[in-house]
């Protein structure tokens, strides 16, 4: 027989007063335990007992053998998702989370070639095939475990594109952003914010110029684009602080910035918030 219980989640209990929340709630209310901001754009790194199954959303999410868990909230993710964990015996408890609404600015592009707003048919092609390399290079749930040790910015420099906002290309609107937009000199060198391994380096694709695309793990990846060069290698492992790229202004870009974003599976994630909540525990090697 299936037996279903409901918890309602306050996610700072479970964090920070794990005794006081099995006191006042039961024995089990942290049997799940989060970390990471419950907000569109967060990503989410769990923790349940070690065999459990965990499913968002009817999405089944894979659990290591440690019990780690990761999962991301779209820009327009809704005001509540439900977690369902079981031990696969018919016992399952579904566990209620408020998300975070956001409201996103406008922000207005003009200056990038026009052929980038509207493609010629003749290019048509090319970004379909380009879209298709970045989907597969998104698709792979690695048992890596690198998004575990944090995320370091992986240049300094102003902010001038933040994730989420509505975009509008030379009068036309288009796609929202969703990458953190850090604006440095060509050819500045970015580094790699997390450990991982680099699933597609690309010279020059139609909107994203030189692209890389690293994987952290569990679904978690890292893309860089506009780059002026790809450093980095296909299968080359690489660490926190490592040389991958040189920043430029190549696809669809007005001057020269690194556009990073974070992806999990082809949900897509706010750096700033990830930077945020996951920041690494190597010391910040940039500013040394
Ligand atoms: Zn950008």
């Amino acid at each position: 027989m299936r037996t279903f219980s409901l918890k309602i989640h306050h996610l700072f209990l479970c964090r920070y007063l794990p005794i006081v929340g099995l006191l006042l709630l039961g024995s089990s209310v942290c049997a799940l335990e989060l970390k990471g901001a419950l907000s569109q754009g967060g990503m989410l790194v769990g923790r349940v007992s070690p065999g459990t199954i965990v499913t968002l959303m009817e999405r089944k999410i894979t659990v290591d053998n440690d019990g780690t868990f990761v999962f991301g909230l779209g820009r327009n993710a809704p005001p509540e998702i439900k977690l369902v964990t079981s031990n696969g015996k018919g016992e399952e408890e579904y566990h209620i989370f408020a998300v975070t609404q956001r409201e996103y600015r406008e922000q207005r592009v003009d200056g990038v070639p026009q052929k980038t707003v509207t493609p010629p048919a003749e290019v048509l092609e090319r970004i379909r095939r380009e879209a298709a390399l970045v989907k597969q290079a998104r698709k792979g749930d690695s048992s890596l475990q690198d998004f575990q040790v944090g995320f370091v910015k992986p240049l300094e420099g102003p902010i001038t594109g933040v994730y989420g906002s509505r975009r509008v290309y030379n009068g036309t609107p288009g796609r929202p952003h969703y990458g953190l937009d850090i604006a440095a000199p060509t050819g500045t060198e970015v580094y790699a914010p997390a450990p991982g391994i680099v699933k597609l380096a690309h010279e020059d694709m139609f909107y994203s110029g030189g692209t890389l695309i690293v994987d952290h793990g569990q679904g978690v990846s890292s893309t860089f684009i506009h780059l002026s060069e790809v450093i980095a290698t296909p299968g080359q492992r690489i660490e926190t602080g490592d040389l991958i790229a040189r920043v430029g202004a190549t696809g669809r870009a007005t001057g020269p910035h690194l556009d990073w974003r974070i992806n999990w599976f082809d949900v897509r994630l706010d750096p700033d918030l990830v930077l945020k909540n996951f920041p690494s525990v190597e010391t910040t090697i940039l500013d040394q």
